[in-house]
């Protein structure tokens, strides 16, 4: 059996992340940009499941392939979890960057008293022809801080804080944020599904 995975983003900085962490694996992971497909998935869901279901299935009909589809976002508890699953939406502006958005939230928080905790969460699915194999969910939580630090990571990392690392996740190096992130535990806890569909030891 051919040993390839796609992972259904456009998003380059999460398709870094699910190769490094599944990099143990002996599996190949592509992109969609890798695979040659260029497909826009409304993400119409109400729920992280929903929405990284209807990523995996849409990508696994465009490519044929198995896949693995994230959806991801971040919980801000004086938002009452806002921005959640619109997080990659998050701001007041159209065609706003990483950065438009983390100050976007910085502007939502302002009025409310700190310290501000927060945390991210990853639901992921793996996909294959017949349908949905495996669904599995992380979290990692941390404070909002007001001022950005670090350039590691994407999205919102840099105003990310966790107190037991005492760093952000934007200060940490690849390899600790890619043991300790949301979508690390969720990608790990997907792993057996993993090698029960590639025969893999
Ligand atoms: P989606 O899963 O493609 O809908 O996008 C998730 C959005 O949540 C990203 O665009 C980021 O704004 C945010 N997000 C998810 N995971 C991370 C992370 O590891 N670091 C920083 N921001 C993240």
């Amino acid at each position: 059996m051919e040993k390839r995975v796609l992972a259904a983003s456009a998003n380059p900085g999460k398709v870094k992340e699910i190769k490094a962490i599944l990099h143990t694996l002996d599996l190949t992971i592509i992109s969609a940009k890798e695979a040659g497909i260029a497909i826009d998935v409304p993400e119409t869901g109400q729920t992280y499941a929903e929405n990284a279901r209807i990523k995996a299935e849409a990508y696994q009909k465009a490519s044929g392939l198995i896949v693995l589809a994230d959806d991801s976002g971040l919980e801000v508890d004086a938002l009452n979890g806002a921005p959640g699953i619109y997080s990659a939406r998050y701001a007041s502006i159209p065609n706003a960057t990483d950065a438009d958005r983390r100050n976007y939230l910085l502007e939502q928080l302002k009025d409310k008293t700190q310290p501000w905790p927060a945390h991210f969460h990853c639901t992921a699915v793996l996909a294959g022809p017949a349908g949905v194999l495996a669904v599995e969910a992380g979290r990692c939580d941390g404070l909002i801080i007001p001022e950005e630090r670090g350039s590691g990571g994407f999205g919102y990392d840099p105003i990310f804080f966790i107190p037991e690392e005492g760093a952000t996740m934007a200060e940490l190096s690849e390899g600790r944020k890619n043991q300790i992130s949301h979508r690390a535990k969720a990608l790990q806890a997907l792993i057996p599904a993993l090698q029960r569909t590639f025969n893999l030891t």
